[in-house]
């Protein structure tokens, strides 16, 4: 099921605040990624690997697949070929790997280094000392051209509200120590993307208000 006329509001409010927004269709059926698609959307985020594999494989090749979720090394293979933006980074091992096979097949790939701002010990990420020692360089065929984060899955807006402004600070930060240009902040979900974005994220990931809650 696709809310279509919630789905014309939140890209409406994209553009006006030149955010891209990625539909995040985990767990949803591919058509209705494809009813997505024929409204315009391009951008989507999947979790698993083999999910976003089959689905790559049945809908239109000009579809950006944001991988979004935690990703073993030993599946970065499957989804090289083809993934447009590997957004959960966490650590310098798939760093390395995603390079590796980056290489294999002949292309760059874009990343985000995920950053663990959440409270919760089970969400992945870097942390800022972790992100400070980072040497991009020896990554030649990874282009890093951001971060991404999720904040803690509580009411408390406050408490999210400190959370993306210190993402958004290591991302000034590390673009300041390194040298190195990016362009991508990736926060705000379904809860709270106008915050995100009030906090200075120029991409959200949104998938149940566009596709209805998952089971
Ligand atoms: C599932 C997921 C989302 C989308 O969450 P909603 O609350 O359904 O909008 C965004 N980002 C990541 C990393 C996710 O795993």
């Amino acid at each position: 099921m696709v809310n279509e006329p919630l789905y014309k509001d939140i890209v409406g409010f994209t553009k006006l605040k030149n955010s891209t927004l990625v539909a995040v269709s985990k767990i949803k059926p591919a058509a209705d990624i494809q009813k997505m698609y024929d409204m315009g959307q391009r951008d989507f985020g999947e979790n698993y690997v083999q999910e976003m594999v089959e689905k790559q494989a049945q809908l239109p090749a000009d579809i950006l697949w944001h991988f979004i979720g935690h990703l073993q090394t030993n599946k970065v293979k499957y989804i090289a070929p083809f993934v447009h933006l590997i957004q959960s980074v966490d650590s310098e091992k798939l760093l390395k790997e995603i390079d590796k096979q980056a290489a294999k097949n002949n292309r760059k790939i874009n990343v985000l280094l995920q950053m663990h701002i959440a409270e919760e010990q089970t969400k992945f990420g870097f942390d800022e000392q972790e992100l400070m020692n980072l040497d991009v360089s020896l990554y030649p065929n990874v282009n890093v051209t951001g971060l991404m984060g999720m904040a803690t899955f509580t009411d408390d807006k406050e408490k999210v509200k400190r959370e993306f402004e210190q993402l958004q600070s290591y991302y000034n930060n590390f673009e300041d120590a390194k040298k190195v240009e990016l362009n991508t902040l990736s926060m705000g979900m379904s809860d709270d993307y106008e915050l995100a974005i009030h906090c200075g994220s120029n991409m959200i990931r949104i998938g149940s208000l566009l596709f209805g809650k998952r089971s």
